[in-house]
């Protein structure tokens, strides 16, 4: 009989194969005390298991080394550099001397100290580092437990949908290695790096599957719907043919879009139009680069001081974004400052005080930067510096007058001089741009053209402060619509200010990604997109694929409409 489960499908795709039950043996960890001479000995256990949890490491990466990238390889130096922590293992071995314990329950009292920090953190993204914990510790309990870790031999994995617990970024590696098909697993979240590897190695994937190892048995066939989080076991023939054929589908379009890697984006009647992708961190441009050799239209530099949880000084920053600069290899990096503030916000400024109460109207982004310029000096002193290495533009979050533009301009100039009585290169001739995320500064688009050499849209703020209505609140969230003819009208009004201006005119909110909106968009003039990766060959597809003459015409009736409705059925004919 065929059964259904569901989980967070975390890379999409599908995969049709036989399963292979991955069942592991989990140790049963309890307190012994030990006395003081036993302590020594507890302590000469728990090292050599950090020792041999850290070759065990580096042989998998030795295994996987010759078509692994570097950037993949480093979600095993993660868990390499935790066994290295002092706060991990010398935490541990002061358990075992307080406690006078075992090596195993000494680790386990560390364990759960890390996970309930982890737990109590906002960022969801950091507060699933916990599973990096506990696969770390899962592995030194194991070596501690003298339990050879069962590796089932290649030749049972290849084509195979493997149900397991949970998997390590290093258990992923080295099935992927092995040519599965596809995995299934019990816990984990869509964040976890795991999730996040899946994704990169392209491996259809669903995490969070409830008694997965119970409900399904090795050798009988599996579908797994990475896209909505589906497992089939043992499908009937129609469901089989149907996900065959969907699978076919998904992989013909890949390949038609696989062939637009490198091609430049142009439409039909010859307008070029550039296509640069978004990042969080340098690392992502890994992935940006296995769509198009392009360059980065914005590169949201908070992410880093919200992982760290702290302002990163000038000499860490300026190797951040080094890193990014040579990766990208001559493409252009648009580096935005900090956009610190109601929904990204350091622990350490929450710990100052109550939160404001509307805090995405507060002292977010620029407005913070420049009330606290001893936090923002050596982010521009590290951007100017890089901009001496390579073609670096920078870009202010959030500015909704002139007279803030002017303020920046002032704090540049102090960072400038602060760089040359160092004597420290930097870019005398750095470009500066401005998001246009606030209907104030949509609306002197003109007068901010004059003076900054660019602009870019940021949709996804600019439809929150248009429609007066929070972008993290589900309740309001039916009202979130880049189609409402109030936010068309604030694209439509900087876009054509950019023009007059001379002045190029981005857009890289979410709207860029999305191609229900890509035809729109052209139409309207806009001629530089910065979109999710995973996106950008489907925008290069529509926009290789479009007339930009017709579509003058047929969006200018769009833009008189004044009805939502009326919009969207008028984009429909226009994607048709
Ligand atoms: C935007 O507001 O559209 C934008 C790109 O910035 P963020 O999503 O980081 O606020
Ligand atoms: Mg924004």
């Amino acid at each position: 009989m065929s059964i259904l489960l569901n989980g967070a499908g975390v890379s999409k795709g599908i995969a049709i194969g036989e399963a292979y039950v991955y069942s592991r043996e989990q140790n049963e960890i309890s307190e012994h005390k030990v006395s003081k001479d036993q302590q020594k000995n507890e302590i000469q256990r728990f090292k050599k298991a950090l020792t041999k949890a850290s070759e065990q490491l580096h042989e998998i990466k030795q295994k996987i080394a010759a078509d692994t990238p570097a950037d993949i390889l480093a979600f095993i130096d993660t868990h390499l550099l935790m066994l290295e922590d002092p706060a991990f293992n010398e935490g541990t071995i002061s358990n075992i001397k307080e406690y006078s314990c075992n090596a195993e329950w000494g680790l386990q009292i560390q364990s759960n100290r890390f996970v309930q920090v982890f737990n109590e953190m906002e960022d969801p993204y950091l507060r699933t580092r916990k599973d990096d914990v506990l696969h770390v510790v899962r592995r030194i309990q194991n070596c501690l437990a003298e339990n050879p870790e069962h590796v089932p031999d290649g030749a049972q994995l290849k084509g195979r949908i493997i149900i397991a617990d949970d998997l390590t970024p290093a258990d992923t590696l080295m099935l992927q290695h092995h040519k599965i098909a596809g995995f299934v697993t019990e816990f984990g979240g869509p964040l976890s790096h795991t999730a996040i590897l899946s994704k990169n190695l392209g491996i259809p994937a669903i995490v969070g599957v409830h008694h997965a190892r119970q409900l399904l048995r090795t050798g009988e066939t599996l579908i797994v719907d990475g896209l909505h989080g589906m497992v089939i076991s043992q499908p009937d023939k129609s469901s089989l043919k149907q996900y065959r054929e969907i699978k076919k589908k998904a992989l013909a379009r890949t390949n038609l879009l696989n062939k637009l890697k490198n091609v430049p984006a142009i439409t039909l009647d010859g307008a070029a139009i550039t296509l640069h992708g978004n990042i969080d961190r340098p690392e992502d441009i890994r992935i940006l680069k296995k769509y198009d050799d392009t360059g980065v239209g914005l590169y949201r530099t908070e992410m880093m001081f919200l992982e760290k949880n702290s302002f990163p000084n000038e000499e860490m920053q300026f190797k951040t974004y080094k890193r990014a600069l040579f990766r990208l290899k001559g493409q252009l990096l648009t580096i935005r400052t900090m956009d610190l503030g109601a929904d990204k916000e350091l622990e350490e400024t929450l710990e100052q005080g109550p939160m404001a109460h509307n805090p995405a109207l507060g002292l977010r982004a620029i407005r913070r930067c420049l009330k606290e310029p001893d936090d923002f000096l050596p982010q521009l002193r590290a951007i100017l510096r890089v901009a001496a290495l390579g073609p670096v533009r920078m870009m202010i979050p959030m500015l909704t007058n002139v007279e803030e533009i002017q303020q920046v301009f002032n704090l540049i100039e102090t960072a400038k001089l602060q760089l040359k009585q160092r004597k420290t290169r930097f870019d005398q001739n750095l470009q500066i741009g401005a998001m246009i995320e606030v209907p104030a500064a949509a609306l002197s688009a003109s007068a901010f053209a004059r003076q900054l050499d660019f602009l870019s849209i940021g949709t996804n703020d600019l439809i929150q402060y248009t429609l007066a209505l929070d972008r993290i609140d589900d309740e309001v969230s039916y009202l979130y619509n880049p189609l409402n003819p109030a936010v068309l009208q604030l694209i439509s009004i900087t876009i054509n200010a950019g023009k007059e201006a001379g002045v190029p005119v981005s857009l890289c909110g979410e709207m860029a990604s999305d191609p229900l909106y890509t035809r729109l968009l052209l139409g309207m003039g806009l001629d530089y997109f910065s979109v999710q990766a995973n996106a950008l060959l489907e925008i290069k597809h529509i926009i290789n694929n479009s007339k930009l003459a017709s579509l003058h015409t047929q969006v200018q009736k769009i833009l008189k409409a004044s009805s939502i409705h009326e919009i969207e059925s008028l984009v429909e004919q226009l994607n048709h």
